[in-house]
């Protein structure tokens, strides 16, 4: 069997629960729409196939007889989240682990991920979870890099032409923009993309800069990368009139961001070490690759030439830089680059949520650049990111308000993905299961 073939085989023998009923009731429950800071206490919320087809009053809204009825009593019920800068596991990962992340991935509440690294097989994994062939979150994919480093660097501008072309074909969703590019190199891709009608996101060259990729249509620059060198702030606080002047920039050229807070600090390697290495989620990833994490970030962080000083500097500045980029109203989403270094697929979100509200972020806004803002992104691609009727029916019922904490994020009574229903003791009993298969 092909993978995506064993992947469903997989799926259908350990998660019997999750195939979509006709229709399902979240009956008397406060919505969080998430097209502005309001919740709506006593709503029904009615959903069939993967829609929602009613949102109203209790009173108003009639439940068909044959309905899976939810209670939402004292409840609280948001749009599904979305991870704009997350992965596919490794080439080469087995079907059950790529089964596991997915899954990760939904059981915190993570409908969407926009996945940042092409290889072969995605593709076809995507439209599997999309036909609803297996549990996951709607992917969106980024095609094999575009990198001016390693074996398959781009290394002319024909050569990034044909690539352009070739991933348009293919049915890849945008091109990703790596490291080590050349500017003429990077101008040619950039045209044909345009051309073609595809976009191209994620890193900025060195030698491109931050300006010239906003200039030429980069429509996210995601982990901020750019602006701390655009800035020369390794090694000194960031210089205000500077700042102003490239979040205008931003802010006028409706350029997105992705910040990738919590990720950022372990990759310069100013997040502490006994925390990270001690995340009680990292018990859900296989042993051999967290250990592989935790050797490495201690080994950074404890060489001779490691510079402690430059690197909390650097972190301190970025997080000047995003609250300026909040409080301007510019375009951010959320993502937080799993699995990657320490960001377990879903779990990350948490660390992630409290990264931005340490910036001084809103609790409207943090949730609205993993909501309303991630469905702004994809018009004209499918509705989802809010609670409407029509909008994708991906949803988080929570046993607390989350604009009030941002942990109640955590307390789940269920997700809710493309119209199919996960209770919160099914998603435990799958997590045990994970964490059991990992410690292997
Ligand atoms: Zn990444």
């Amino acid at each position: 069997m092909n993978l995506p073939s064993r992947l469903l085989a997989l799926l259908v023998a350990v998660l019997p629960g999750v195939a979509a009923a006709a229709a399902v009731a979240i009956v008397d429950v406060t919505v969080l729409p998430m097209d502005s800071n309001r919740s709506l206490p006593h709503q029904t919320v009615l959903v069939e196939g993967d829609r929602i087809v009613q949102v109203g009053p209790v009173a108003e809204v009639k439940v068909p007889a044959d309905a899976r009825r939810i209670s939402g009593k004292g409840r609280f019920l948001m749009p599904g989240l979305a991870e704009m800068h997350g992965h596919n596991p490794a080439l080469g990962s087995t079907p059950e682990f790529v089964a596991q992340v997915y899954f990760l991935y939904v059981a915190n509440g993570v409908t969407t991920v926009r996945s940042m690294l092409g290889y072969a097989g995605q593709i076809e994994l995507r439209d599997q979870v999309r036909k609803g062939g297996m549990v996951g979150p709607t992917l969106y994919l980024a095609g094999p890099s575009f990198s001016g480093n390693g074996a398959a660097a781009v290394l002319t501008p024909q050569a990034a032409i044909d690539r352009v072309r070739a991933q348009q074909a293919e049915g890849w969703d945008l091109l990703k923009v790596h490291p080590g590019l050349k500017v003429e190199v990077y101008d040619a891709m950039a045209k044909t993309a345009k051309e073609v009608g595809i976009e191209f996101s994620g890193h900025v060259p060195a030698a491109v800069g931050l300006v010239h990729a906003i200039k030429a249509g980069q429509r996210t620059i995601d982990h901020l990368d750019g602006y701390i060198e655009h800035l020369k702030a390794q090694d000194a606080p960031v210089d205000a009139a500077k700042l102003k002047e490239i979040v205008a920039f931003t802010k006028e050229t409706g350029t997105w961001v992705v910040p990738t807070m919590a990720l950022w600090e372990a990759i310069i390697g100013s997040a502490d070490a006994d925390h990270v290495t001690n995340l009680p989620e990292l018990k859900y990833l296989p042993k051999r690759m967290v250990d592989n994490w935790r050797t490495s970030y201690v080994k950074k962080v404890t060489a001779p030439n490691f510079n402690a000083t430059q690197a909390r500097q650097i972190a301190a500045n970025r997080k000047v830089l995003l609250k300026a980029l909040a409080d301007a109203d510019t375009r951010i989403m959320f993502g937080t680059d799993a699995p990657q270094i320490f960001s377990v697929p879903g779990f990350s979100i948490h660390r992630e949520l409290k990264a931005m509200a340490e910036v001084g972020m809103s609790n409207y806004a943090i949730l609205r650049s993993a909501t309303k803002a991630v469905g702004d992104y994809y018009a004209g691609v499918d509705k989802f990111g809010t609670v409407a009727v029509g909008q994708r029916a991906d949803l988080l019922l929570l046993e607390g308000d989350p604009l009030q904490s941002l942990d109640n994020v955590a307390k789940r009574a269920g997700v809710m993905v493309r119209g199919s229903w996960i209770a919160e003791e099914e998603i435990q009993r799958r997590l045990a299961q994970i964490a059991a298969d990992s410690a292997k």
